[in-house]
């Protein structure tokens, strides 16, 4: 079976790669769609993510898929040859401290698809066949198999949401319309927002902001005074989702926010400088939210409820003989929004 494996920037082979023998408990998959997200994008324009994580042996990439159950393993039951799944890449060890408190995205011994964080690093999912462990599956009937493919970047967004806390009527800024900027804006929607916001420098990306439902779009390179309103007095926002990793967005977001309110960390672009004067005087709690668990299957069912409804965010599909254009597609964001790769269908 052929994988999409990454052997150093710019470097992205399909190659051949061994099927896992399917054991208890498991079953094995078919890939249909998956989709690129900026950690693949990272390790593919740079060999890794920031100074710290970077692959020093080929590894599969890819975390966000969805596919169709070829055979089930010994003991699995709930499950049926043919269904659709969306494929959860978070594989906690269930066996330390933090799985056992219930905290599984910060399990020590984590597996998660495709990431050079370890080493050796963890085979990702971007292959026509996978074996997975039943209890990653969930069952994504009525979903196409893109939408399915978008469970896990939801659940990043759901997970954020949950960490802000009471979302009933809040007014909300979202710095970032990327793929994790433009699902806050559904996710925090779907939780109560009443307003809700988006900054970024690049008006196409802004534009599938309004696509789900923004308030508002601020195109920060070409109109940054229309932040100004917020600011006056002791700002307006009583959440910001700072989705961009970049500094000028966390520091422009902060002096909008008024006092109490809760800004949400969820952009990885290493270190940055935090305007900690503002935080200290306005009383601001500064949060950070990283992957998701049993939000993975919340994602899949508020989607087949037609609750959140991620489909004008796939921007891109190409086959898998297409893999590279994918990649350079989703890497352009006057074009993409979500890139997603068509294994099977
Ligand atoms: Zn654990």
């Amino acid at each position: 079976m052929r994988s999409i494996v990454i052997h150093k920037a710019k470097d992205l082979r399909i190659e051949e790669t061994q099927l896992d023998t399917l054991k208890a408990g498991e079953v094995l998959i078919r890939i249909a769609t998956g989709g690129i997200c900026g950690s693949d994008l990272h390790y593919y324009n740079h060999g890794g993510i920031g100074d710290t994580i970077k692959v020093k042996e080929p590894m599969i990439l890819g975390h966000e898929v969805s596919g169709y159950i070829e055979e089930l393993g010994e003991g699995v039951s709930g499950f049926a040859v043919g269904d659709l799944i969306a494929l959860s890449p978070s594989r906690p060890c269930n066996n330390c401290q933090y799985c056992a408190e219930g905290l599984q995205n910060h399990c020590e011994n984590m597996r998660f698809y495709g990431s050079a964080m370890p080493f050796p690093h963890i085979q990702g999912a971007f292959r026509e066949k996978i074996v997975a462990n039943a209890n990653q599956c969930v069952k994504a009937n009525g979903l196409t198999a893109g939408e399915a493919a978008m469970g896990e970047p939801l659940s990043v967004c759901l997970h954020g949401v949950r960490r802000a806390g009471e979302m009933l009527g809040k007014k909300v800024l979202i710095t970032g319309s990327g793929p994790i900027g433009t699902l806050c804006v559904l996710a925090a929607r779907a939780a109560g927002a009443a307003e809700i916001i988006v900054t970024d420098l690049e008006d196409a990306a802004l534009a599938y902001a309004t696509k789900v439902g923004a308030d508002k779009v601020i195109n920060m390179a070409k109109a940054s005074a229309d932040l100004d309103q917020y600011k006056a007095g002791k700002g307006y926002f009583d959440v910001l989702f700072e989705c961009s990793g970049a500094a000028p967005a966390l520091a422009a977001g902060i002096s909008t926010m008024r006092p109490r309110g809760v800004v949400m960390q969820l952009g990885l672009g290493g270190d940055m400088t935090v305007p900690m004067q503002a935080l200290t005087a306005k009383e601001l709690d500064l949060r950070g939210s990283f992957r998701f668990h049993e939000e993975f299957e919340i994602a899949v069912r508020l989607m087949q409820q037609k609750q959140i409804d991620v489909r004008p965010l796939i921007s891109h599909t190409v086959k898998l003989d297409d893999a590279i254009k994918g990649f350079e597609i989703a890497g352009d964001r006057t074009q993409a929004m979500k890139a997603q790769i068509e294994f099977s269908t």
